[in-house]
């Protein structure tokens, strides 16, 4: 039997595990075993399984295979942030990044290989969509790099933020992120993974009926429908108006709120206008902004705003009662800053500037 045959046995959750395991005739406890060795303890292979029969584990290694992310290429930014470039097994690359101090150690995962979203001012955008991870796929960034970093004791927060929508991806991001909760398992309490998305509407109202939720950021990045349209071309398929309305409407949990993301662009959407229309699109909502100023790269039509600027936008939408932050960039000299996660065969593609040109003529 060839290896793309057999069942990625790290894609299960527990409960599928142990009914799988039924079926072959073991016991359900045995399940159990098996994935507290590949999702706590992360390893590779069944023979490492040392407190299962020996028959057993040939069973495993006849039904299943234990599909690990290989781990091909490893940067380590000065400020200690590592971006982590991992092949899958059908040879595709994507990119993760683990975050040491913010405050919490965290971890950026990617959803998908690329992303269809096309966010202007973004690398991954860039590539296109090749694939959908899978949820052992997505789970399996997470066990690698708290194996690699020697973290799987470690508590530590996921941020959605890699590669991809993850929306755009809702079944299996959902299922991994059920892996990674599951206490036999890593034990990752949703509370400390924290989804960003674009606002994918019909996915939006679904999540907001999972029973097991994360935290939300939401990418708004602009402060008009105009402008939305061009950042962050899903706007033009579900605007800015309908996506703060299902905010709204999003079931926030006491003492939480709602993240909302903010790229900013020199001259673009970095004006006083800019900071006092997104506080009015804000009212009635529990939330947040983090302002990412632009991590800039060669490919991408758009500049960072000045201190001097970003500062004066904050300090407007605090003025006006909303909590406000300002993301500092980790990782820029390895590449792993938000928003230029690319795998090199993709960097080469060279888009033009029109677009950029467009937006600072206030289109
Ligand atoms: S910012 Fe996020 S959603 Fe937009 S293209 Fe990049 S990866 Fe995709």
């Amino acid at each position: 039997m060839s290896t793309y045959e057999r069942i990625d046995i790290a894609a299960l959750e527990l409960d599928e595990l142990e009914s799988a395991l039924e079926r072959l005739g073991h016991p359900r406890f045995h399940a159990r075993q098996a994935f507290q060795w590949i999702h706590r303890r992360g390893v590779t292979e069944f023979a490492q399984m040392t407190d299962l029969s020996r028959d057993l584990r040939r069973r495993l290694e006849a039904e299943f295979e234990i599909q690990t992310p290989q781990v091909i290429r490893r940067d380590v930014s000065s400020d200690g942030t590592t971006k982590f470039l991992l092949e899958l097994a059908d040879g595709k690359q994507i990119e993760s990044v683990f975050i040491p101090d913010t405050p919490a150690q965290t971890f950026c995962i990617s959803t998908q290989v690329g992303c269809a979203m096309r966010c202007a001012f973004c690398l991954t955008g860039r590539m296109g969509i090749d694939r959908n991870l899978t949820a052992g796929e997505i789970a399996g960034q997470v066990r690698v790099l708290a194996r690699e970093l020697r973290m799987l004791d470690t508590r530590f927060n996921i941020v959605l933020m890699g590669m991809g929508e993850p929306l755009h991806n809702y079944e299996s991001t959902m299922q991994a992120l059920r892996i990674l909760a599951d206490d036999h398992g890593l034990s990752v309490n949703p509370r400390r993974v924290t989804l960003s998305t674009v606002g994918v509407l019909p996915a939006l109202e679904r999540l907001a009926t999972e029973p097991v939720m994360p935290n939300l950021a939401i990418s708004l990045h602009s402060t008009t429908e105009e402008q939305r349209d061009l950042l962050v071309p899903i706007n033009r398929k579900y605007g800015l108006k309908e996506l703060l309305d299902a905010c709204r409407r999003f079931p926030v949990k006491r003492r939480e709120r709602i993240t909302f993301e903010y790229v900013m662009l020199k001259g673009v959407n970095d004006s006083p206008d800019d900071a006092r229309r997104l506080v009015r699109l804000l009212h009635g909502i529990r939330g947040k902004v983090n302002l990412l100023p632009l991590n800039e790269a060669a490919n991408i039509p758009f500049e960072r705003p000045s201190d001097e600027t970003v500062n004066r936008f904050a300090k407007i939408v605090a003025d006006h009662g909303v909590t406000v932050s300002v993301r500092k960039s980790r990782g820029r000299d390895i590449r792993a800053a938000c928003g230029q996660l690319i795998t090199e065969t993709a960097r080469t593609q060279t888009p033009g500037r029109r677009l950029a040109m467009l937006m600072q003529q206030g289109v």
